[in-house]
């Protein structure tokens, strides 16, 4: 069942940030529903099929790891897309699905899979020097990146966009003029709100978005910027004090970050999310996560096999 814009639903993605029930392992079927504080309601995360004869010819990455385990870089502090329960350790989040699913098409059961935390700023560095062997959080696949990593998918596509007080005036990026806006280190949302035009008053930059909404809730900014899924996250946890604005002023399309010359591993993770696509994973991955803040799943994006 799909909860909509409903008290529910807002406490379906506390419950999960709060216990991080999303278990939806590869070959360890726990209902999460169970810990999601009597939201019996709220869709599963999928289990995935891990293939047992995976092989990745002519995939560097692949050789390294093969047989052992896959440690796949994500974020720790957005709900509803890379988040850890600080309390069991759990991650749950779309980001999390899409690297289990991707995982398990590799021959990775959960077991095998080393979640890392990366923040923005040392997602190239971390990829490139072999420190993940994946990244999977909220990364925009831009030309500027593609000269350091590789990237597969994009597997959705967010837009930058404003979170703010929930009595704030601001209504969009044109009302930002002489205002505090606070967003990641290392992030597009950054680079792009101190494009002279907006003409802020100081863009912060945090080791994450998490630290961003804190400055926001004290008072020390009028808003953070990122992309929209991100910050209905941070709204769903925050009902009735912070709102997204609404109005996406980016296309933000999230990749999967991979080592630049791997072209048979980017091949192999291509094909995996097209086929957890077709299969209706996704689908059922999207429901469970980015789904609980009330907007349907949107049709996957095209691969862009560039
Ligand atoms: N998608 C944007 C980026 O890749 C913002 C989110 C993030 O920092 O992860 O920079």
């Amino acid at each position: 069942m799909k909860l909509r814009n409903t008290a529910a639903a807002a406490a379906v993605v506390l419950a999960l940030a709060a216990t991080s029930t999303a278990c939806g392992k590869s070959g360890s079927p726990d209902d999460k529903s169970d810990k999601s504080g009597g939201s019996s309601s709220a869709p599963a995360a999928p289990t995935y099929q891990v293939n047992t004869s995976a092989d990745v010819k002519g995939s560097s990455v692949f050789e390294k790891i093969k047989g052992k385990d896959i440690t796949i870089g994500t974020k720790a502090d957005q709900p509803g897309l890379g988040y850890e329960n600080p309390g069991n350790k759990t991650r749950s989040g779309f980001d999390v699905e899409i690297a289990r699913m991707i995982a398990a098409d590799l021959g990775f059961d959960e077991k095998h899979i080393k979640f890392k935390t990366v923040p923005s700023e040392a997602r190239e560095t971390q990829i490139a020097s072999g420190g993940v062997d994946l990244y999977v959080g909220t990364y925009t696949i831009n030309d500027e990146r593609k000269k350091q990593v590789g990237f597969a998918g994009p597997y959705y596509v967010a837009g930058q966009d404003l979170l703010v007080k929930a009595d704030s005036s601001i209504k969009g990026p044109d009302d930002l003029k002489g205002k505090k806006v606070c967003s990641a280190t290392g992030s597009t949302p950054l680079k792009r709100i101190k494009e002279p035009k907006y003409g802020v008053a100081e863009a912060k930059a945090q080791q994450g978005y998490q630290l961003c909404v804190q400055d926001l809730v004290n008072g020390s900014v009028d808003a953070v910027t990122t992309d929209d899924a991100i910050l209905k996250g941070y709204a769903a946890e925050n009902k009735g004090a912070l709102k997204v604005v609404g109005n996406p002023f980016s296309k933000e399309p999230y990749g999967v970050g991979l080592k630049k010359d791997d072209a048979a591993l980017r091949e192999a993770v291509d094909k995996a999310i097209e086929a957890h696509e077709k299969n209706g994973d996704w689908k059922k991955a999207y429901d469970a996560t980015l789904g609980l803040s009330g907007a349907a799943a949107p049709t996957p994006p095209a691969i862009d096999r560039y």
